[in-house]
């Protein structure tokens, strides 16, 4: 297993597949255009798999799929396929907004996906349209219905919460994750990528949630557990339990095995990050297999970024990147770094 500076390994790699997305979310893509990824830059399916393989023998055993929106990816079952032929992923995830995943469902848990999380931030159509921009409320929750007919466990519905636009749906998402056999988990609303629209008083903290569901539902526990996941999970007294993923006020970088490679083979290792290593100009230039290892190896051996708990020692914080500079450097954007 390698290491970071801080001890951290290398075990955790997201994969954005696309930096496109069929969503216009104020938090995160509020723009109607952007500067995208040239294509002829986008990384085939088999530079993927072979770069995955890459990190799969320097450690790597989690792999999960997202963008931009992963299944606007032509064929994106093909490349989970050829992932999942490699045993050493023992997990193999995908973060959709859930618009084309009742028509993909089947096809992506035959290709190899374990676990499925759906981005689920209100159960109102006419918030939904609000917030995102699109009229496609119905076929998200169709997908997650889809999901759950198919008796697929391990789906989650991730929420941002924002003050003023959602935090008064915490308890009814609650509800409906017992409804759909689904984990509900909050996220706390960051300054990262797109969210130029960001500010302090939008957040919803964690303290603030587990106050207003212990108002609601009674006392909560935190369930005590040794993992690298980004949520905090909960229980309420009936036992359901539920997530809180508080990267603004409490991040948890000190346990973070996470890095990302973008759909153009950009390899960052902060979601804070700036800049990243450029692994498609050596697939594209003959580096073999061996000559990748050693980048990767010593790139992480020489980690020492902890993003999001430098934000913390902000203060006045706002915004982290600014429109005009989104849109000279897209790489800087949530939804091509994959969230
Ligand atoms: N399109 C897919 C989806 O909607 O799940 C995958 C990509 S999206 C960038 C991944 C996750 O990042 C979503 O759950 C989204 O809500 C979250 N996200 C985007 N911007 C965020 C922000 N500013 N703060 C917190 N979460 C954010």
């Amino acid at each position: 297993m390698i290491q970071d500076t801080w001890q951290r390994p290398l075990r955790n790699l997201r994969l954005s597949v696309t930096d496109r997305c069929n969503l216009r979310c104020a938090y995160c893509m509020p723009e109607e255009e952007y500067a995208w990824l040239p294509r002829a830059d986008i990384l085939t399916f088999e530079e993927i798999a072979r770069l995955v393989g890459v990190f799969a023998d320097l450690g790597v055993d989690k792999v999960r799929f997202t963008g931009g929106e992963p299944l606007l990816r032509r064929d994106l079952p093909r490349l989970v396929k050829m992932i999942a032929a490699d045993a050493r992923l023992r997990d193999l995830a995908i973060t959709t907004n859930g618009i084309l995943l009742a028509e993909e469902s089947e096809a992506l848990r035959d290709a190899g996906i374990h676990r499925v999380t759906v981005s689920l931030d209100t159960l109102r159509p006419e918030r939904f349209q609000a917030l995102t921009r699109r009229d496609s409320h119905a076929q998200v929750l169709e997908g997650i219905r889809a999901v759950q007919r198919m008796g697929w466990q391990g789906l989650k519905l991730d929420t941002v919460v924002i003050h003023g636009t959602n935090d008064d749906e915490l308890a009814d998402l609650i509800e409906f994750g017992k409804m759909m056999s689904a984990e509900v988990r909050f996220i706390e609303y960051m300054d990262v990528g797109g969210a130029t629209r960001w500010s302090m008083e939008q957040v919803v903290s964690r303290r603030e949630i587990l106050d207003r569901l212990a108002a609601r539902y009674g006392a909560i526990n935190a369930v005590v557990e040794d993992s690298s996941a980004p949520a905090d999970r909960f229980t309420l007294p009936d036992g359901t339990v539920f997530g809180i993923i508080s990267s603004t006020t409490a991040p948890f970088c000190a346990s973070c095995d996470r890095s990302r490679l973008t759909a153009d083979g950009q390899w960052l290792l902060c979601l804070y990050a700036t800049s990243g290593i450029d692994l498609r100009k050596y697939v594209r230039e003959g580096a073999s297999n061996g000559d990748l290892a050693v980048l990767i190896r010593s790139t992480w051996q020489g980690r020492r970024d902890r993003g999001a708990e430098e934000r913390l020692t902000v203060t006045d914080r706002q915004p982290l990147i600014q429109i005009t500079e989104l849109r000279a450097k897209p790489h800087l954007e949530m939804h091509t770094r994959g969230g």
